[in-house]
C-alpha cells in the first residue's frame, strides 16, 4: 500500500484547473467575469495567437489593495461568499475562488491592481503556480489580469486546443454573449492587434446587439416581454423572424440572472414557440434574460457554472414560450401588409369566402404511378353518371354504384395522408384571405392557434374577430381552390375543438374536411373520362370503400341478386 500525502498546493490547482480552465475561451470568461463582478464600466480584452501567446483583460473595477492581490491568487480565496447560505442569494458571477489560482497553475500570470484608496498598486507574479514577483506599481484604479503561455508546460493540453481562430471564435462568441447581458458595459475585443468588437455600455442591448451583427439585423429585432403572476419571474429580450433563422445556434443568448447559461429546456421552450415557422434544422436567434428570485436557481451545478439548476423551470419555460409567441404574432400582424384591405373592405366576411369556395375544382388524369392496390375497382367501367351523384360502373361483382363526392374524398384524403409529413411546411398564399369568426370560434381559435400553426397554417390575427389566412399546410395547397382552408379552419374550430385532442386527431380531422370540401360536389355532371380518372385513383387508395368518415362510396349489386330479383332464380 503506499502512503497517504497531502498534494502539493500547485499539483491540486494544476488538477483543479483541469475543469476551470478548459480552453482559452475559458479563461476568458473567468477574468470578464472577474471584472464585471468588481462592477467595472469598461473592459478591455486582448487575445493574442488564438489566446495561448496573450490573454489579457483590464477593467476599471473596485480593484484590490495589495493583500487582495496576494490573496486573490491563492486557492479558495474570495470576496464574494462568506458561508454557504450566501450561495442561495449570490449576486456575483463568481463564489469559488478558484479560478485565478487555477489560471495561474497553467500559466504565466500577472495580477496587477489598484484600489482607490491606495496610492499606488500592486503587482504579483505567478509562474506555474508559484509566485516569483511582486511589487508596487503605479496605474489607475481597476485591475489587469494578464495570462501568457498558457498550457506551455503541459503538452497534452497545448495539444488538445483548437486552430487558434477556432480558439479566437470560441472567445469572440463569449464576449460577445456577455456585451448583450451587460449592455451597460463597454467591452472591447482585440485580438491580434484587430479590434473584433466594442460596444459602447449605453445600457442598450438592442445597440449591443448591432455591434454584433450589423444595423440590418439590429433593424429586424423584435422586442419580447413576458411575467410570471406572482411568481416574481420576468421574461425579456430580443428574438429574430423565423426567416433569420439559422443553421447553428450561435444567437442563441440567455442569461438567468445575468448569468449567462445553457439549459435545454429554456431553449427548446424559445425554439418551439416559432413552431412550423422553422425550416428544417435551422435554428432562430434570440437575446433573453430570465429575472428569477435567487433562491430558485442554484448556480453551483457545473465546474465553470455554465449550466445552473433552476427550481421552477416549467413556469420559466412556460412563460418563455408564451412571450415569443405573442411577439411574433404581433410581429406578423404589424407586418401584414394588405394587398387589399381586409378590415372593412366589402365583402369581408365569410360570404365572399362561401362565393369564392364555389369556384370549379380541375378534374386530375389518371395516375400511373398509383398502385392498383385493389384490381377489382381497377378493373371497374363506368357506364354512365345517374341523378349527377351516382356513377354506374360494371365490374367482376356485377353493377356497382359509387357515390361520387365519397369517393373523390376518399382520394383526397388518401393523398393529403400520403402528403402528410409536408403538414408541417407552409406554403403562402398569393392573395391573403380574411375570415370572419363567430365569438365561439374565435374562442377556440385562441386556444388552438398554436397547434394551427404546427399544422402549417400562418394566421394573422387582426383584431376583433378577424383573422387572415397567409399560409396553408403544404399538404393541402395543391387542391385548385384554397379559399376552402378558410372553411375547413372554421369548421374544426366550430366542432369544438378539444384540448385533449391530439395534434394527430386535429391532423386527421383537417385533412377529411379538407377532402370533404375539395372532393367534387355531389350536383356536378361527370364526362366519361372523368369518370375513369375518379375510379383509376379509387383503386390507388387504402381503403376505397368507405370515405374519410366511414360512410360507404360503393354498392354492389351482384348479377345472382338482380337476376334472382327477377325471379330467375
Ligand atoms: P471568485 O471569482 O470565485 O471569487 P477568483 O479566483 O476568480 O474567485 O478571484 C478571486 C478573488 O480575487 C475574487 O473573489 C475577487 O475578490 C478578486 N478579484 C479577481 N479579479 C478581480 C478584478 N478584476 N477586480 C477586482 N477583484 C478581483
Ligand atoms: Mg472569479
Amino acid at each position: 500500500m503506499s502512503r497517504i500525502t497531502r498534494l502539493d498546493p500547485t499539483v491540486a490547482n494544476q488538477i483543479a484547473a483541469g475543469e476551470v480552465v478548459e480552453r482559452p475561451a475559458s479563461v476568458v470568461k473567468e477574468l470578464v467575469e472577474n471584472a464585471l463582478d468588481a462592477q467595472a464600466r469598461h473592459l478591455r480584452v486582448t487575445f493574442d495567437d488564438g489566446g495561448s501567446r496573450v490573454i489579457a483583460v483590464d477593467d476599471d473595477g473596485s480593484g484590490m489593495d495589495p493583500d487582495d492581490v496576494r490573496l486573490s491568487v491563492e486557492r479558495h480565496a474570495t470576496s464574494k461568499i462568506r458561508q454557504l447560505d450566501d450561495l442561495d442569494n449570490l449576486n456575483s458571477l463568481g463564489f469559488r475562488g478558484e479560478a485565478l489560482a487555477a489560471i495561474g497553475a497553467v500559466s504565466h500570470l500577472t495580477v496587477a491592481s489598484r484600489v482607490e484608496s491606495e496610492p499606488y498598486g500592486w503587482r504579483v507574479v505567478l509562474e506555474q503556480g508559484r509566485v516569483v514577483d511582486e511589487g508596487p506599481l503605479a496605474r489607475a484604479r481597476g485591475t489587469r489580469v494578464d495570462c501568457r503561455d498558457l498550457f506551455a508546460q503541459f503538452p497534452a493540453r497545448r495539444k488538445a486546443l483548437k486552430s487558434p481562430g477556432a480558439e479566437l471564435g470560441a472567445a469572440h462568441q463569449l464576449i460577445a454573449n456577455v456585451a448583450v447581458a451587460y449592455p451597460e458595459v463597454a467591452l472591447t475585443l482585440v485580438a491580434d492587434g484587430k479590434t473584433l468588437l466594442t460596444t459602447p455600455g449605453t445600457g442598450s442591448v438592442s445597440r449591443v446587439i448591432q455591434e454584433i451583427g450589423g444595423p440590418e439585423m439590429a433593424e429586424a429585432l423584435i422586442p419580447m416581454a413576458g411575467e410570471a403572476l406572482g411568481g416574481g419571474v420576468r421574461v425579456s429580450g430580443w428574438i429574430l423572424p423565423p426567416q433569420w433563422a439559422r443553421g447553428n445556434r450561435q444567437h442563441q443568448v440567455i442569461a438567468i440572472n445575468r448569468r449567462l447559461v445553457k439549459n435545454f429546456s429554456l431553449r427548446a421552450a424559445v425554439e418551439q414557440a416559432y413552431g412550423s415557422m422553422l425550416p428544417d434544422r435551422r435554428f432562430p436567434l434570440f437575446w433573453i434574460a430570465v429575472e428569477i428570485p435567487g433562491e430558485d436557481v442554484d448556480p453551483n451545478a457545473h465546474p465553470t457554472k455554465a449550466e445552473v439548476r433552476l427550481h421552477r423551470e416549467r413556469v420559466v419555460a412556460g412563460l418563455l414560450h408564451t412571450a415569443v409567441r405573442q411577439s411574433l404574432r404581433q410581429h406578423r400582424s404589424f407586418a401584414f401588409d394588405p394587398i387589399e384591405n381586409p378590415v372593412g373592405a366589402p365583402g369581408n366576411d365569410r360570404t365572399r369566402a362561401a362565393d369564392v369556395a364555389q369556384t370549379s375544382w380541375t378534374w386530375d388524369t389518371p395516375d400511373d404511378s398509383i398502385p392498383v392496390l385493389h384490381r377489382e375497382i381497377a378493373e371497374l367501367i363506368p357506364l354512365a353518371q345517374w341523378a349527377a351523384r351516382y356513377i354506374l360502373a360494371q365490374g367482376p361483382q356485377g353493377l356497382y354504384l359509387i357515390d361520387q363526392h365519397a369517393a373523390h374524398e376518399r382520394v383526397y384524403y388518401d393523398r393529403f395522408r400520403r402528403n402528410v409529413h409536408d403538414m408541417q411546411l407552409a406554403q403562402p398564399l398569393l392573395l391573403p384571405l380574411p375570415i370572419t369568426l363567430t365569438p365561439a370560434e374565435w374562442e377556440a381559435f385562441q386556444q388552438h392557434a398554436d397547434e394551427l400553426s404546427q399544422a402549417g397554417f400562418r394566421i394573422d390575427d387582426l383584431g376583433g374577430t378577424t383573422l387572415v389566412l397567409r399560409e396553408v399546410p403544404l399538404a393541402v395547397a395543391d387542391v385548385a381552390d384554397l379559399s376552402f382552408v378558410g372553411h375547413l379552419l372554421q369548421s374544426l374550430l366550430g366542432q369544438g375543438w378539444h384540448s385533449q385532442h391530439p395534434i394527430s386527431w386535429a391532423t386527421d380531422s383537417l385533412l377529411a374536411t379538407a377532402a370533404c370540401k375539395a372532393a367534387v360536389k355531389s350536383s356536378r355532371g361527370l364526362s366519361r373520362q372523368e369518370m375513369d380518372a375518379l375510379i383509376a385513383e379509387m383503386a390507388g387508395t387504402d381503403s376505397p370503400r368507405s370515405c374519410p368518415h366511414g360512410r360507404p362510396t360503393i354498392l354492389t349489386l351482384t348479377l345472382e341478386e338482380v337476376d334472382r330479383r327477377f325471379g330467375r332464380r
